[in-house]
C-alpha cells in the first residue's frame, strides 16, 4: 500500500521533458532530476510505470514531412523512446530504484520484452517498469500508449508531467489571464479539442475510468505534491 490516494500509477514523460534548456537530446541534469521526483513518491510506496516519448530526438510526423515513409518515420520514433527510458533507467538505478525496461518493439539485448503479467510482478516487487518503444505500431503516440499500458496495468490514475501545472483555457504563455481548469471532464477536453493528450488516449481513458492528471515537471517535489492532492494540478474525469 502507498501513502498515496493511489497504489499504482502510469506516468507519462514527454521527451522534451528530458531536453531540459537544450535544443534537442537528454540533458542528464534534468532526467536526474525527473528521476528524484519518482524515486521519492516510490519510497512512499508508490508502484510506478513510465512512458516515455521521444520528441527530443525524433518524431514520426516531422520526419515523414521532410520525406521519410511514414510508417518507416514512427519506426524510427519508437526506437528513439527506447534512448530515452535506457537514460531513465540509468538516472533511476542511480537514485537506488530498481526498473526494468520493456519495449513494445523486442530487442532483447538492450532491455526485455513487453509482457504484461511480468510488468505488473515487476511493480509488485517495488521496481519501476518502463515502457519503451511505444505501442510497436506506427501511427501511434506515446500518449496513447501511456493510455493503454495504464489501462493494461490497472492503474489507479495517468499522470501526464508537462512543461505547464495543469490544462488551461488558453495558452498561459501567450495570454496572461488564462485560466487552469481544476478539474475537467473527458467530454469537454474532446468537445473542446484541449491540448492535453490525443482523442484517442482521452478515449481509452474515459472508457476505463481511469483519471488522466495534468501537472508541471518542473517543480521540485511536485509529483509528490499532486500525488498527496495538495499540488497544482488538473484532473481530467467523468
Ligand atoms: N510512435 C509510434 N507509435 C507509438 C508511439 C510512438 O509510431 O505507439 C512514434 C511516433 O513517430 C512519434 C514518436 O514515436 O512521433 C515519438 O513519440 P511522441 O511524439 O508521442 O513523443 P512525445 O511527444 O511524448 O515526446
Amino acid at each position: 500500500m502507498s501513502e498515496y490516494k493511489y497504489d499504482r500509477v502510469l506516468l507519462k514523460i514527454s521527451g522534451e521533458a528530458l531536453m531540459g534548456d537544450q535544443e534537442y537530446g537528454i540533458d542528464t541534469k534534468m532526467t536526474a532530476r525527473i528521476a528524484k521526483e519518482v524515486a521519492e513518491a516510490h519510497a512512499k510506496g508508490l508502484q510506478i510505470a513510465l512512458v516515455i516519448g521521444a520528441g527530443n530526438i525524433f518524431r514520426g510526423l516531422s520526419a515523414a514531412a521532410g520525406g521519410i515513409e511514414r510508417a518507416t518515420a514512427d519506426y524510427m520514433g519508437m526506437l528513439a523512446t527506447v534512448m530515452n527510458a535506457l537514460a531513465m533507467q540509468s538516472a533511476l538505478e542511480q537514485q537506488g530504484v530498481d526498473t526494468r525496461v520493456q519495449s513494445a518493439i523486442p530487442m532483447q539485448t538492450v532491455c526485455e520484452p513487453y509482457i504484461r503479467r511480468r510488468a505488473v510482478r515487476h511493480m509488485e516487487k517495488g521496481r519501476v517498469v518502463i515502457f519503451a518503444a511505444g505501442t510497436g505500431s506506427p501511427y501511434f503516440t506515446t500518449d496513447t500508449t501511456a493510455a493503454l499500458r495504464a489501462a493494461e496495468m490497472e492503474c489507479g490514475a495517468l499522470l501526464k508531467g508537462t512543461q505547464v501545472d495543469g490544462v488551461y483555457d488558453s495558452d498561459p504563455n501567450k495570454n496572461p489571464n488564462a485560466k487552469r481548469y481544476d478539474t475537467l471532464n473527458y467530454q469537454k477536453v474532446l468537445t473542446d479539442d484541449l491540448k492535453v493528450m490525443d482523442a484517442a488516449a482521452v478515449t481509452l481513458m474515459r472508457e476505463n475510468n481511469i483519471p488522466i492528471i495534468v501537472f508541471s515537471l518542473h517543480e521540485t517535489g511536485g509529483f509528490d505534491k499532486v500525488m498527496s492532492g495538495k499540488g497544482t494540478c488538473t484532473t481530467i474525469q467523468t
